[in-house]
């Protein structure tokens, strides 16, 4: 069995094999590095969100007077800007690889980096999108949802794509991957993969991710191998939505420079493109699977069904995903749904106990937005 070592500088040489053509990153060169800012300005945060005090850029300051970040105006360049790293959760015989580089990235070079890394090029590539923060599911939807993910991805030898962080969705995958490795042993057959931004984590995440790269890159003789590549337990709290999910074989952290907001679907959709035109001596199919969501995922939507790729909507998931799939059934269904739920209302088990559980007024923003939007 490799060594922690060995599996890390396994890592670092296929990050530096696929990344040798993109290396730079951007970072925000409104302030830099050791610049005296006032006592009465200490507190006070730059645009990109760093407190002025904290830039690391070290160049030629922009000039930019703006009050909206804007990346060809801020930004300056990092030359080695690429950074990567493993974190071992012991007890569940978890490993995920960590990989931070420019948000602008060619994702070719990380669909590579992955398939070369694990050794194999997907079948079945699973992305799910929506379900982030209040995201809520009934108890049953919730198992064959779990269930389900978990069948398809290891009976097609599948990649689960999704957005990372620990909440949500990405949760509920996080548990199925771990309560799978528990009844299964083949599960080292899954890979998958967190797409998010380095700005979505919580600065104490940021700073403990990028100390641990630097430490595995330069050891110091005195470091356990055990603490050494260990999640650091404060990345661990069940209640931070700011930190990565760490069930995840591979975490992708893509830094625009900025310290807020959240990752759209252009990576995770570039690299399922990519997965396509690299299908090789394999058949590989695409499967976009939509819970919840929010005002985006009539686009996501439409950008898959553009392409001629499927995409499921999970009825019942809450928000948009209802509201798409209350204007895709017919009349007739829904008369029958309205009889079964009447029936389930008399069995104590009703749709409308489920849903007032659900964070009503959000539900009900979501629907007048999206109605008066496609008026
Ligand atoms: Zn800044």
């Amino acid at each position: 069995m490799p060594s922690c070592k060995d599996l890390y500088d396994k890592w670092r040489n296929a990050v530096s094999e696929a990344t040798k053509d993109h290396k730079h990153r951007y970072t925000c060169a409104l302030f830099k590095k050791d610049q005296t800012i006032s006592d009465t300005e200490q507190t006070n945060r730059c645009i990109c969100g760093r407190l002025k005090n904290s830039h690391s850029y070290k160049g030629e300051l922009s000039s930019y007077a703006g009050d909206r970040w804007i990346m060809t105006d801020c930004s300056g360049r990092i030359d080695d800007g690429i950074s990567c790293g493993i974190l071992y959760k012991w007890h569940q015989a978890c490993l995920t690889k960590f990989l931070r580089c420019d948000i602008n990235i060619p994702q070719k070079a990380l669909y590579d980096l992955i398939c070369n890394d694990y050794g194999k090029k997907p079948n079945l590539i699973i992305s799910i999108f929506g379900g982030t923060k209040n995201f809520k599911m009934d108890k049953h939807l919730e198992t064959a949802f779990m269930n389900g993910i978990i069948e398809a991805a290891t009976s097609a030898g599948g990649w689960i794509l999704t957005a990372g962080l620990n909440s949500g969705v990405v949760n509920l995958v996080g548990q199925a991957i771990s309560e799978a490795k528990v009844m299964h042993c083949n599960l080292k057959n899954i890979v998958s993969i967190g797409f998010t931004k380095w700005g979505s984590l919580s600065q104490d995440v940021r700073d403990l991710l990028s100390g641990k790269f630097r430490k595995q890159l330069h050891p110091e003789n005195n470091d356990p191998i055990s603490e050494l590549y260990t999640y650091p337990p404060e990345m661990l709290g069940s209640n931070n939505q700011q930190t990565v999910e760490s069930h995840h074989a591979y975490m992708l952290l893509f830094d625009d420079a900025t310290q807020y907001g959240y990752l759209g679907d252009h990576q995770p959709t570039q690299f399922l493109e990519e997965a396509l035109k690299n299908k090789g001596n394999t058949n590989c199919y695409t499967i976009t699977v939509i819970v919840e969501g929010g005002l985006n995922t009539p686009y996501t939507i439409r950008r898959f069904l553009e392409k001629n790729l499927p995409v499921v909507i999970i009825r019942g998931s809450g928000r948009m995903a209802d509201i798409i799939c209350d204007f895709l059934t017919p009349d007739a269904e829904k008369q029958n749904q309205g009889g079964a739920e009447k029936k389930n209302s008399e069995q104590g088990v009703s749709e409308k106990r489920r849903l007032r559980r659900r964070p009503k007024d959000v539900c009900q923003r979501d629907k007048e937005n999206y109605r008066r939007e496609i008026q």
